[in-house]
């Protein structure tokens, strides 16, 4: 917790801090942003995405053995690429602004498995768990076809093990999906924001679901101790997981492919724009350091956060990062983006983001809510409220003049609406959104 009187001399320090108190839709520019790359205090590097990608790619056999949808894109877990010209008219209605350049559409929300953007993380994160476990124990070599992973005496194996995450919902699908289709005891601690249909469509997989009255950071705590006893027991750690980050940051690589067969290039002089609901960061922080490091100078990755939850936010630019919650300055953290309803930023992330990172804005719930059915009316799009809040990216960088700071050509400019999460949201819970 902070004094009053640090928090007065913040105020006084940081002139964004009163209207996101006051949960007033904001806008910041990293001050530490290089456009150039001088990162060299990171010890992630490219080499180790490509080896998470090749790990990946080692499992596309079992993984289309196991989930029959992933069957036509041969095991590769991956969504597409799409051009979303013709919504630009509505985002310039709703938001009484024009919109330069070309609009994509990252339709995460349709990724197999999980049918969010946790199927990148959290799935890699448990293959990476049981690839060790199983080469350790000489049930395979690298070199063999991981089909074998289907096999009766590996869930048999894999049961003597155990998984464990906090989670405010889809990290727990992820993982819970995964984790019990390889055979693990799969344990998922959910916050108060977990929506209910997530937690029963875990438990009908035979996942362990125990709930907590608290939000998510405590969800994460408790199930870290309950782990920490157990050799036997894994946790996956939303708050500093190098594996999950690795694991989001593929999409980087896939990504360019994507671009490069449309003919699409991304530059300084054709600069891309990515959008990216962030929650506790490790999402979008491992996507935006895989754009960085495939597109360099080219690409500018903004963070949204909700009005209620701008957890990264106030992490980075006080440079608290965790040591700093949005409830220490009054902030409820209230929001119908479950997937972002988080209130302590993780320092891992915020402090790899200090260099690479454009800048982050908040965006009230009421809005995301128009957005979600206006996509759903004119493009029979389904997203969950989190997923929609890149959105407004584009027409909040025109409002506050962010090409001019960049020296940017608006008319070469490309804005990618990362959309993070929907495919899995029963059809009731969707037309309960579309009545909001
Ligand atoms: C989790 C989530 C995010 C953000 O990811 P973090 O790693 O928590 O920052 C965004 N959108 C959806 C739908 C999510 O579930």
């Amino acid at each position: 917790m902070f004094s009053k009187n640090k928090i007065e001399k913040w105020k006084r320090k940081y002139s964004l801090l009163e209207d996101i108190i006051n949960t007033k839709e904001v806008i910041w520019l990293n001050p530490k942003y290089q456009t150039t790359e001088s990162h060299s205090d990171i010890e992630l590097s490219k080499e180790n995405i490509i080896e998470a990608e090749k790990r990946l790619n080692r499992f596309k056999p079992y993984i289309k053995e196991v989930f029959p949808e992933t069957k036509k894109n041969n095991g590769l877990i991956e969504s597409v690429l799409e051009s979303i010209n013709d919504f630009k008219g509505d985002l310039e209605d709703i938001f009484n602004t024009s919109i330069d350049g070309s609009l994509y559409i990252k339709r995460d929300d349709s990724l197999p498995i999980a049918g969010s953007i946790k199927a990148r993380g959290g799935i890699y994160e448990v293959l990476k768990y049981a690839e060790t476990l199983a080469l350790k124990n000489n049930l395979i070599t690298k070199d063999e076809n991981y089909e074998k992973f289907v096999n009766k005496e590996f869930k048999t194996f894999f049961n003597e093990y155990s998984l464990a995450v906090g989670s405010t919902g889809n990290l727990g699908l992820s993982i819970g999906i995964m984790g019990a289709t390889l055979g693990f005891k799969t344990t998922v601690h959910m916050s108060n924001d977990a929506k209910e249909w997530k937690k029963r469509l875990l438990r009908e997989k035979g996942v362990h679901v125990k709930e907590y009255e608290s939000d998510y950071s405590k969800a994460v705590e408790e199930g870290r101790k309950l782990s920490e006893n157990d050799p036997r027991s894994y946790f996956i750690d939303d708050e500093k997981s190098k594996d999950l980050f690795l694991g989001y940051a593929v999409a980087a690589l896939r990504l360019k492919k994507q671009f490069e067969s449309r003919n699409i290039t991304v530059n300084k002089n054709n600069p891309l724009f990515v959008y990216l609901p962030c929650g506790v960061g490790g999402g979008p922080g491992g996507i935006c350091f895989g754009l960085k490091k495939v597109f360099g100078e080219g690409v500018y990755c903004f963070f949204a956060e909700p009005t209620h939850s701008p957890a990264m936010l106030i992490g980075m630019m006080t440079e608290e990062h965790n040591n700093i919650s949005v409830q220490d300055l009054g902030i409820d953290n209230k929001t119908a983006a479950d997937g972002l309803a988080v209130g302590t930023p993780s320092k891992f992330v915020g402090k790899i983001m200090e260099n690479y990172l454009a800048g982050i804005y908040t965006i009230q719930d009421e809005i995301l809510f128009q957005l979600l059915k206006k996509l759903y009316n004119k493009k029979r799009i389904k997203l969950e409220p989190s997923a929609v809040a890149g959105f407004p990216g584009p027409a909040k960088i025109r409002q506050n003049h962010i090409y001019k700071k960049f020296d940017i050509e608006k008319k070469n400019i490309n804005h990618l609406i990362w959309a993070t999460g929907g495919i899995m949201v029963p059809e009731y819970i969707f037309q309960e959104y579309l009545l909001n």
